[in-house]
């Protein structure tokens, strides 16, 4: 499941320009597709048996995780040294947005000088609500001088006139546990969540960090020692989305996936060819790259020239095969910064997709 940097060069429909390679599963070290059932005797891994694995009843691994998560605090995952990138709500939304580029975070959270409290988080989710509004608009010119001009206190007026529901202003204390910060994010569909302190003194909010999916999943992989807990495949885990999969092709239309986005509540659509080939992914970190370069009057260019725009450093697509296991997963999110895995078979074609949302859900039992 090694990322392969996209070449970021649309050649036809071949997809092995914008795929990670096959995966090797730890227990199936050749890469070779092997039945899920039959697994058990290609192991190699250090301290897992097909006997381990089997014992564990596929309930029992979340109710051990989530047990865990409740022993660890939201301040345990963060690191030594971190900064944290804070937006005045009286900032410029495209300076903010500039920001957020610049520092290669796709969200921070937003301080009311004036109240001196914590006031929510700009996301990517903003930065569509202007795209759509935009697209909206009787005029072009109009909407173009507005959003030049908006500053961030300024947006809920846009979701107001959007009809979109403004974002509750949700955070966690450092000192909560991972558990429940987790329930936070899982019921509330959040990638981010804030942690946000208070001055004993004065009683003023005080932003700490952002705690995101991946650090979570991140802190797992590195710390929780019982690897044996992970070594069912994806075929028996049923973790992720595998029916009514929402696609796009290399012609579709920006707006119309970034429509998608919003309908479905997802932050990728896969790009398949006619046989159902994937050969890419647009995502939400795409959107806040057309939003920097003011690409608003341009949204019906094809996905495939909307590709075309992202960074030399983009990390690629990840993608895994219904026989890789949770373990050869957390090794992938260790190392990287992938956000989703594609399911594919052996063709490449589309199965599924395990979100680091659906694995956080796999790991928590709620109480
Ligand atoms: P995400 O927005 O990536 O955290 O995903 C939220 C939920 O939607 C997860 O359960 C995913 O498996 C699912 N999901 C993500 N992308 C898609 C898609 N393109 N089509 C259908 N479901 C999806």
């Amino acid at each position: 499941m090694n990322s392969k940097k996209s070449l970021g060069i649309l050649e036809g429909t071949d997809s092995s320009h914008y795929l990670t390679p096959p995966t090797f599963s730890p227990l199936n070290p050749s890469g070779i597709p092997t039945d899920p059932q039959n697994i058990s005797n290609k192991s190699n891994l250090e301290n897992i048996s097909k006997d381990e694995g089997e014992s564990l009843d596929s309930l029992q691994v979340p109710k051990i995780l989530s047990q865990y998560l409740k022993q660890q605090l939201c301040y345990d995952v963060l690191p030594i040294s971190f900064r944290a990138i804070v937006l005045d709500s009286g900032l410029l939304v495209k300076k903010a947005l500039a920001a957020l580029l610049q520092n290669g975070v796709a969200s921070a959270p937003i301080w009311d000088a004036a109240q001196q409290k914590f006031a929510g988080m700009l996301t990517v989710a903003d930065f569509i609500n202007l795209i759509q509004y935009f697209y909206q608009h009787s005029s072009y010119t109009e909407a173009l001088e507005e959003i030049e001009q908006l500053k961030i206190h300024a947006l809920r007026g846009i979701e107001e006139q959007l009809g979109v529901p403004t974002p509750a202003i949700v955070s966690a204390h450092p000192l909560d546990s991972l558990y429940h910060a987790s329930k936070i994010m899982i019921d509330a569909n959040l990638q981010r969540l804030a942690l946000v302190d208070k001055d004993s003194q004065t009683g003023d909010d005080v932003i700490i960090s952002v705690l995101t999916q991946s650090r979570i999943l991140k802190f797992v992989a590195s710390n929780y020692k019982e690897k044996k807990l992970f070594c069912q495949p994806l075929a028996e885990l049923k973790i992720g989305t595998y029916k009514n999969l929402a696609t796009a092709s290399m012609s579709t239309p920006v707006i119309e996936i970034i429509n998608t986005f919003v309908q479905r509540d997802i932050s990728a659509v896969p790009i398949v060819d006619e046989n159902n080939i994937v050969l890419n992914v647009y995502e939400h970190s795409d959107v806040m790259i057309l939003a920097h370069e003011g690409a608003f009057y341009d949204l019906d260019m094809p996905a495939e020239e909307a590709l075309l725009r992202r960074p030399e450093d983009f990390e690629g697509v990840h993608t895994c095969r219904l026989n890789d296991t949770l373990l050869s997963i957390f090794d992938t999110i260790r190392q990287s910064r992938v956000r989703r895995f594609i399911v594919v078979d052996s063709d490449d074609k589309l199965l599924g997709i395990v979100s680091l949302s659906d694995i956080l859900s796999y790991l928590f039992i709620s109480d």
